[in-house]
């Protein structure tokens, strides 16, 4: 008895105590009604209008990509944001490279009298990054891991290795971890990522980067890569500040990876396990690589589409909040059952959807923030994020 008479007083604390826990953050009531607002027949809408075919996949250099863009500016327009490339502009022209490798390429490795000539598309993927239409490179190849330096996790898969005009071979994602304050434990850090793989290549020197590719630890099948790779690639142009561009930068498929090692009296499952170790040291490999890319080479423009809603506090409205979402998508490219429309629904006309669903709910605001907003659809994101990284060397706020 005395128990159960106790328990009507301890509950309700311990309720109060788990609500206050488990509440969101207190909204004002106008700021309640704007989160209310969100509609999504809207975010359907735009959706539908930029994933259907007559947007032809929004490719970058693209007509689709620029209808894209245009489609962006002039919702932009409607929703009252203020242009945010200049004063009175909201397209911020990205100008980019495109390079495309010819089938006639050739990537040969060779190891005594053993010679593996990888088939264009079934073996392997390749571009160059030096934006000419030849490119020829003999050279011998590093295994070097992950091929990450990181300071802050005590990590560094180089050990002081010249490898200047050498070819890297190495693995796509973060070592294995379960502890999060290594490489975020399960979760991929941008060490893990292909594109910083071959930007750690050119910083180390080096004359190229072949990945070798498995399922799991690249996320997609080889057909992902093959589709995004046989075709024009865009790079930001290169100019007189621009870090070294990686001379070829490349993807094997597992199975020819496993074989060129094999007849290199290595094993691919030993090298890996090697790898995931801080102690890992780079492994000359008895193996040479001629590759000789020819490239189409032809100049692009793009734009980010920026809109600016401005902070109400003069103090702060220099500082902005940014949105972000990719539009652009493969768009026209390698027929798939008769059809060469990459409509990209998911990736990305759903996050641009929703960013200007969100703008628009932050226009519906009695007052605006104190800091500015910044509301970016990027441009050339399936190429290699060219356009965020345009913007990341040319911010407007
Ligand atoms: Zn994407």
């Amino acid at each position: 008895m005395r128990n159960v008479r106790a328990f009507p007083l301890v509950l309700p604390a311990l309720l109060s105590a788990y609500a206050a826990l488990a509440a969101p953050p207190a909204v004002s009531p106008e700021v309640k009604r704007v989160l209310d607002a969100a509609d999504v027949k809207r975010i359907d809408a735009d959706l539908r209008f930029l994933a259907d075919d007559a947007l032809e996949g929004r490719g970058t250099g693209q007509k689709g990509g620029r209808l894209a863009a245009l489609y962006l500016e002039a919702r932009f327009r409607l929703l009252g944001l203020v242009p945010g490339a200049t004063k009175d502009e909201y397209l911020q022209e990205v100008p980019l490279v495109g390079v495309e490798t010819q089938p006639q390429s050739q990537l040969v490795i060779t190891t005594g009298d053993k010679k593996f000539e990888a088939r264009w598309l079934d073996d392997y993927v390749a571009n160059s990054r030096t934006e000419k239409d030849q490119e020829e490179i003999d050279a011998p190849l590093v295994f070097a891991g992950y091929g990450i330096v990181a300071p802050e996790y005590r990590w560094d898969d180089f050990k002081g290795e010249d490898v200047r005009g050498k070819v890297l071979v190495m693995l796509v994602n973060d070592p294995p971890s379960d502890d999060p304050a290594l490489f975020g434990g399960k979760a991929l850090t941008y060490y893990g990522r292909w594109t910083y793989k071959y930007e750690s290549a050119a910083r180390a020197g080096a004359a190229g980067a072949i990945l070798i590719h498995t399922d799991e630890s690249a996320g997609d099948g080889w057909n992902v890569v093959r589709n995004s790779w046989g075709r024009e690639t865009p790079f930001v142009a290169l100019g007189p500040g621009s870090p070294r561009p990686l001379p070829i930068a490349s993807w094997v498929t597992e199975s020819f990876g496993r074989a060129v090692l094999t007849a290199a009296g290595q094993d691919f499952d030993a090298l890996r396990t090697a790898a995931a170790s801080r102690d890992f040291h780079p492994v000359a490999l008895p193996l040479r690589v001629q590759a000789r890319l020819v490239s189409r080479i032809r100049p692009i423009v793009t734009w980010n589409v920026i809109g600016l809603l401005p902070g109400r506090d003069p103090k702060l409205r220099d500082q902005a909040v940014v949105y972000t979402a990719h539009y652009d998508h493969l768009g026209r490219g390698n027929p798939e059952d008769g059809d060469d429309i990459y409509n990209g629904a998911q990736d990305n006309a759903s996050g641009v959807a929703t960013l200007l669903e969100t703008a628009r709910l932050y226009t519906l605001l009695p007052n605006p923030p104190r800091r500015s907003i910044l509301f970016i659809a990027c441009a050339a994101e399936e190429g290699g994020l060219r356009g965020s990284e345009y913007y990341a060397g040319h911010p407007v706020v």
